[in-house]
């Protein structure tokens, strides 16, 4: 689920437990899980190295992912509130938060960031449904303002406190659902593809998974900068692929990624450093020749 939904049910949470608790400081809770995993990246390569949010998913440090299963088991959540019981007995109500945000994660994330709940004891991860949908996004803030509301029937939160998940859905959903896919044309062996680009490490975890049918494009095209050499799979893909590995705009390599239903699990790395790989759907129909 997204870090603010984390915080809203946080602080929401902590009010229906008992009213005098500290609604931020259960905010903080429910968004540190996230803000630790992903914020010293965050930190060192947009804001130290201004690099902007086209970063290849297999250039997230695995230090990322480190933390990532550290702040999302549900095992050292529970081990570190002996913690804040101990040493922070004032906001022990407050920080059920966290372990919240465990759960609420395990069952709103697929592909990307499966979450860790039972790690270091096992490697065990739910395929859930994706949060980043618009129709998901939209029905869970109204279930937080549904909360929220409720909360103001029985005094638990003042009025004002109504307009925080309003102002953060609408401003957040609609910030997520207008970046549209982009498309491109690219002219390849006398024939004009319709590509999809990806460049975000999302766009690039979800690539041309879970797609059966492509109505409107013929692939997917794929950046990496810096270049690098780069591994494909066609985990969760149903479409049978052709991987066309580009260098410098220099074709280096072609390789077949056939569906997961067709062969099984089939990975394919690029036969050197690469700029873009382009992923061609077989059986599209949408390109033609001129
Ligand atoms: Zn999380």
């Amino acid at each position: 689920m997204d870090v603010f939904a984390h915080g809203l049910y946080g602080g929401a949470f902590s009010r229906i437990i008992k009213p005098k608790t500290s609604f931020w400081i259960a905010v903080l809770f429910g968004v540190l899980p996230d803000v630790i995993s992903f914020g010293p990246h965050f930190i060192n390569s947009f804001i130290l190295n201004g690099s902007s949010f086209n970063v290849p998913v297999f250039n997230i440090p695995s230090y990322v992912n480190n933390l990532y299963n550290i702040t999302h088991s549900l095992i050292l959540a529970i081990l570190l509130s002996f913690t804040v019981w101990r040493f922070l007995p004032k906001y022990k109500l407050e920080f059920l938060a966290w372990p919240l945000h465990v759960l609420f994660d395990i069952p709103t994330h697929t592909n990307f960031y499966t979450t860790p709940f039972l790690w270091p004891i096992s490697n065990i991860k739910i395929h859930g449904i994706s949060w980043g949908q618009t129709w998901f996004m939209i029905l869970n803030y109204i279930a937080i303002s549904i909360i929220f509301l409720v909360l103001l029937k029985y005094r638990r939160v003042s009025w004002k406190f109504l307009i925080i998940p309003v102002l953060v859905g609408v401003v957040w959903i609609s910030l997520f659902t207008l970046r549209k896919p982009e498309t491109l044309n690219l002219n390849l062996d006398g024939k004009i593809y319709i590509l999809r680009t990806a460049k975000t490490p999302w766009e690039k975890a979800q690539g041309l998974s879970k797609i059966r049918e492509a109505k409107e494009y013929d692939g997917m095209i794929f950046y990496f900068d810096p270049p690098e050499q780069a591994t494909f799979w066609n985990k969760n893909t149903y479409l049978d692929l052709e991987l066309i590995w580009i260098n410098n705009k220099q074709i280096i390599g072609r390789d077949e990624l056939p569906s997961i239903t067709h062969r099984g699990l089939v990975t394919k790395t690029s036969p050197g450093k690469i700029t873009e790989v382009i992923e061609i759907i077989k059986q599209s129909r949408i390109h033609f020749t001129y």
